[in-house]
């Protein structure tokens, strides 16, 4: 068997959505998975559809999420261009269409915008989709009709002449067998009226010349593929394997669109996701592994990916599957890149002078994504106003009044403590809670309360102390005692 090559073609038109990373996923772990390679080919023929800096986010996405691809602009394969635009400039799709033109299989259309208007749309033979198909009607022009028009400097398209009877017949590896009668078949543009190649010539003759051997794509192509399927034909190519990726929605069951505000990866990164969890989330959406698994890094993926194990049915966009699977990179990453991730969201919230590094370790574990850290640590800049209500808790069996009497005793206690470490603090507050014979959590629970001002904070009294300091810790507890104290 042939190297296994893939492809990534994106056209730059913004933002890379959910959907194409994924396709760019699929296809470098069908290479990779059997040590083929991985190409990136862009597709710029439409040139209306052009977005500055769209180039830019492509390559720094793929370079970004590990995807590195073996060939494309800027590493040369042998099989380049591997730019439409500059594809084109050689004249290269104008002479493969004059091939087909030759050879009867594509013809020049010279029908104007009013008569393509009026052209009346059929509905399919099962009632269902409507679909409008070319007439052929400059599939009759004479040769020298076709001549003078064209030495006239009369706009044109050319047109692949698609038989009218009998039905087409192609295998998606993901959808299986799929027939369409060939009369709904368009007699589509290969060449346009700018002298750009559609999308629809460009793929099949870039996909054959670059050797591409599966063709991994969004399944929005799938009622495309068989009218490609006649395009090899009439050349002679051997059809590549199709591999149609389903449909993302969102939650509603929709097609995953930019309202949802998270259907892109510049979104999910700016949204305060990290990349490794976008892959790992991506890579789940249409594929599951044979075993439990959910968690993987791009190597484990390369080695678990089988597109034979992919699924036609929509895959649904999970938000909140994202965010746990985000939490769960979380706890695991390096602190230091952790640090540097977070800080800026710390800074957001905490001005003053703390240990910044601390407050970090305590949010690590408990946070999905970076923003969940200005509501978590908010309370270390200023004590927020809070009901003495939250000193009562029935598991701890404290109240308002027990609560006011631990306090009073503890700021005795830490008034005359130097050591205001984590460690430093346990040990006193835990002296105190064997000498008095409480538990625990019926001294730590008023504590907390008093320092925080919060039912939930990250990490115990202990820990909010050691960042907040004594001075800034004892006026808390001071207040607490005042206010109980009403
Ligand atoms: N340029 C197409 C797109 O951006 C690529 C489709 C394909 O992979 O063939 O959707």
């Amino acid at each position: 068997m042939s190297k296994v090559r893939t492809r990534f073609a994106p056209s730059p038109t913004g933002r890379m959505h959910v959907g194409n990373l994924r396709t760019a996923l699929y296809a470098y772990l069908i290479a990779k998975h059997e040590g083929g390679d991985f190409m990136l080919r862009i597709e710029d023929t439409d040139q209306e559809r052009f977005v500055d800096g769209a180039l830019e986010i492509i390559y720094h996405t793929l370079e970004e999420t590990g995807l590195i691809h073996d060939e494309g602009p800027d590493k040369d394969g042998g099989v380049g261009p591997y730019v439409q635009s500059e594809r084109n400039a050689s004249g290269l799709y104008l002479q493969y269409a004059k091939q087909l033109i030759d050879q009867g299989d594509a013809y020049y259309c010279f029908c104007d915008k009013e008569r393509l208007d009026s052209l009346k749309s059929k509905v399919s033979e099962d009632g269902g989709t409507e679909i409008v198909v070319y007439d052929k009607h400059c599939l009759g022009l004479g040769k020298e009709e076709v001549e003078a028009n064209l030495a006239a400097g009369k706009p044109y398209v050319i047109r692949f002449n698609m038989p009218t009877e009998g039905t087409t017949t192609f295998h998606d590896e993901i959808y299986g067998d799929i027939s369409v009668p060939n009369e709904e078949l368009d007699d589509l543009i290969l060449i346009k009226s700018d002298g750009y190649p559609t999308y629809n010539f460009a793929n099949v003759i870039d996909d054959h010349l670059m050797g591409i051997t599966h063709v991994v794509r969004g399944n929005e192509y799938l009622s495309s593929a068989p009218k490609y399927n006649k395009i090899y034909e009439a050349f002679g190519w051997e059809v590549p394997v199709y591999v149609h990726c389903p449909l993302i929605t969102d939650e509603n069951h929709k097609k995953l669109s930019k309202r949802c505000g998270h259907s892109s990866y510049e979104d999910l990164i700016d949204q305060g996701f990290v990349k490794e969890a976008v892959v790992n989330y991506v890579a789940l959406l249409g594929w599951c592994p044979s075993d439990n698994q959910e968690i993987f890094s791009l190597e484990e993926l390369v080695k678990a990916f089988d597109y034979r194990h992919m699924s036609k049915s929509p895959a649904v966009f999970d938000i909140v599957k994202l965010k746990w699977m985000n939490g769960e990179y979380l706890k695991a990453m390096d602190f230091d890149r952790f640090y540097g991730m977070a800080e800026p969201y710390i800074k957001e919230v905490v001005t003053k002078p703390y240990d910044l590094r601390k407050i970090a370790s305590l949010v690590k574990t408990r946070i999905e994504i970076f923003p969940d850290i200005r509501e978590q640590i908010d309370f270390f800049e200023e004590l927020p106003e809070y009901d003495t209500t939250m000193y009562c808790h029935k598991k701890m069996k404290t109240n308002e009044e027990n609560s006011l009497e631990v306090l009073k005793d503890v700021l005795d206690i830490l008034k005359g403590q130097d050591d205001f470490s984590n460690d430093g603090l346990f040990a006193a507050l835990k002296g105190y809670v064997d000498e008095k014979g409480y538990k625990t959590g019926f001294v730590m629970w008023p504590v907390r309360t008093a320092v925080s001002g919060k039912q939930n904070t990250p990490g115990g009294a202990t820990e909010i102390m050691e960042i907040l300091g004594k001075e800034e810790s004892l006026a808390r507890i001071r207040k607490g005692i005042e206010l109980l104290s009403k």
